[in-house]
């Protein structure tokens, strides 16, 4: 294994609340993000490495041991799948919550449910644990716009102030699971670089507990 260690940031809105973070734990990459396409960076110490993934696939890298930490959604997570994967750590930020939505003000009665999602695997689970009979429709994107156009009857999503439920006529129904962003750390890793992932793993840890406590 590179005595390099490999930090897998997830694109978009996560990225956005993880810097700041990463910056109170002493890791800030050596140079501005956003002011090329690179997707990989070096950072302010020597032996940690950067790279920016689209969200899903950060599991991926870590699990396959591309990467061998990375910060991820629980949303992704629990899509994903913890196959390889150790979570030590709930980093508190981008919380939200996945539910279960649909058209305001109407029964969600059918017998078999047509559910579009992007959480097909989350969904499946879901609604068996339910005793609810669902066709689970993959969807990549816009899913508020799947009840309106009766491709379902209702979505799994995820869910923050609920505005863009509101403004497409739909309502939050069922908690699935409350969501935040975490830290996961390939399995072999762990133990094959033990001595540099712990320091890492604890500062990431002080800087969690030091925000808690200005709250
Ligand atoms: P809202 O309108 O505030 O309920 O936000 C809902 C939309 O924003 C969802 O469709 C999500 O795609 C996105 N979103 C909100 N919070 C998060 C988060 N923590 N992680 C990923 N996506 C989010």
């Amino acid at each position: 294994m590179s005595k390099q260690l490999i930090l897998a940031l997830s694109k978009g809105r996560i990225l956005d609340e993880t810097l700041p973070l990463l910056a109170d734990a002493g890791i800030s990459p050596s140079e501005d993000l956003g002011a090329s396409r690179k997707l990989l960076f070096d950072t302010n110490l020597d032996d940690v490495k950067l790279v920016i993934l689209r969200a899903t696939d950060v599991p991926t890298y870590v699990q396959l041991g591309a990467a061998d930490i990375g910060v991820a959604g629980k949303d992704v997570l629990l899509e994903h799948g913890a196959e390889g994967l150790y979570e030590p750590l709930d980093l508190e930020i981008a919380a939200c919550k996945l539910m279960t939505a649909g058209i305001t003000g109407a029964e969600p009665a059918r017998a078999r449910r047509r559910v579009a999602t992007k959480f097909v695997n989350v969904a499946r689970r879901y609604y068996a644990v339910q005793g609810i009979q669902a066709e689970v429709i993959k969807l990549y994107g816009a899913m508020e716009l799947a009840p309106l156009m009766n491709l379902a009857d209702e979505i799994v999503d995820i869910v923050d102030t609920g505005n863009t439920l509101r403004a497409n006529g739909m309502e939050p129904r069922e908690l699935i699971a409350p969501i935040s962003t975490r830290l996961v750390v390939n399995k072999a890793a762990m133990t094959m670089k033990h001595e540099r992932l712990k320091p890492l793993i604890a500062r990431l840890e002080q800087a969690v507990a030091a925000r808690r406590e200005c709250i």
